[in-house]
């Protein structure tokens, strides 16, 4: 029998949101990925990119991936210019505890509006 507690999607916010079980501002939906509102933005703009298939991090990702992954540059890349912030924005996935991910669902931010400080912290 399957344990649902064990089984990563059921417990997954991502997912939650993807399949409108909970609430999130979507900007872009299509058949692989969807982009939504950040709920705790840290710039003016803060959206979340992310594929729609459950897959929990970057490390995750495997060479059967590497269309989803352009996919998903791409849309950020467009949703940027979409939003005005494509003179100067910043594309962010943690990979990891030690990098600061909190939500094991591959997601990209994409973050502008404000000047970009470097090195990140
Ligand atoms: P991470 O820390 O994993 O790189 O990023 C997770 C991001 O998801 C955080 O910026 C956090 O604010 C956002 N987040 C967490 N839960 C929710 C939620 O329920 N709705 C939305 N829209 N964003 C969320
Ligand atoms: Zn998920």
């Amino acid at each position: 029998m399957v344990e649902l507690k064990e089984d990563p999607v059921s417990k997954c916010v991502f997912c939650g949101i993807i399949g409108k079980k909970l609430k999130a501002t979507f900007i872009h939906e299509d058949p692989r990925a969807v982009a939504f509102k950040d709920v705790n933005p840290k710039a003016p703009t803060h959206v979340l990119v992310v594929p729609r298939r459950h897959l929990a991090s970057l490390s995750q990702a495997t060479e059967s991936d590497e269309g989803l992954l352009g996919h998903l540059q791409l849309l950020a890349a467009n949703l940027a210019r979409q939003l005005g912030i494509d003179s100067g924005f910043r594309l962010v996935a943690n990979n990891g505890r030690g990098a600061g991910q909190t939500v094991d669902h591959l997601h990209y931010h994409l973050l502008g509006g404000r000047p970009m400080q470097w090195p990140p912290g």
